[in-house]
């Protein structure tokens, strides 16, 4: 599904295809409620450099997958932005589990390291006030987008390590499940996981409104309709 949405080639990096899809457009979109949402006007600087922030954070966790992988010998195919989801495609190689874990890991340890970056430059403040932004002063903008933008990264560190699919976090529980277990048991536990993770989330949507609610949804959808899928394989192998 998301391979089908329009994109086009921003540039090469490495020899990689960096390509962008069109829902990156929603990125602006909330950034331009935000302000509205506290009735306050929208303020254009802090748009344009959040949303390049933005994906200039995802750009670093696509890479950091897709460098890694290379490290390790696998070929990258592309490296794709897009506004709810990112992904960096790998080709087919041999890499073990503690190579795939390591390929794995490097997307969120990359968003951790950024946002660990300007907090401590920051003087370590309390979360509470980090990354808050303050609309109510437009010459603080740039200010404004560096701690939003740093603080967006300790999310996506966080949403990326849950244990759903298709997330990061989703496909190092597989990998580590397999150590013990055999495929079939561990995509069930994986799936019941990612429908547990993502209905916890849900219903304790820890105050970053409706957007973390919608994203929690559409992830407890793709692990509802993983389990069917497995279950109705079972069943028809049975028959
Ligand atoms: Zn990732």
């Amino acid at each position: 599904m998301i391979a089908k949405v329009p994109k086009f080639t921003l540039f090469y990096i490495h020899g990689i295809p960096v390509k962008i899809d069109i829902t990156v457009l929603i990125v602006p979109l909330i950034l331009y409620g935000l302000p509205a949402a506290a009735g306050l006007e929208p303020d254009l600087a802090f748009i344009v450099a959040a949303t390049l922030g933005l994906l200039f954070s995802l750009l670093l966790h696509e890479l950091g997958h897709a460098l890694t992988g290379r490290t390790f010998g696998l070929p990258v195919k592309q490296v794709v932005l897009g506004g709810l989801i990112g992904y960096a495609q790998l080709g087919r190689g041999q890499a073990s589990r503690g190579k795939t874990l390591a390929i794995l890991a490097a997307g969120p340890a990359t968003n951790l390291l950024l946002f660990l970056l300007v907090w401590i430059i920051h003087a370590t403040p309390p979360l509470s006030q980090f990354g808050k932004v303050d609309f109510s002063d437009s010459s603080r903008w740039l200010a404004n987008s560096v701690e939003f933008v740093a603080y967006c990264n300790l999310i996506l560190f966080v949403v990326n390590i849950l244990p759903v699919l298709p997330l990061d976090g989703g496909r190092i529980l597989t990998v580590l499940l397999r150590y013990g277990l055999p495929e079939l048991a561990t995509a069930i536990l994986v799936a019941v996981s990612g429908l547990l993770t993502s209905g916890a989330v849900v219903i304790l949507n820890p105050g970053y409104g409706f957007i973390l609610t919608l994203f929690g949804i559409w992830l407890f959808w793709v692990n509802l309709r993983l389990l069917l899928q497995i279950m109705s394989t079972r069943l028809r192998k049975r028959a």
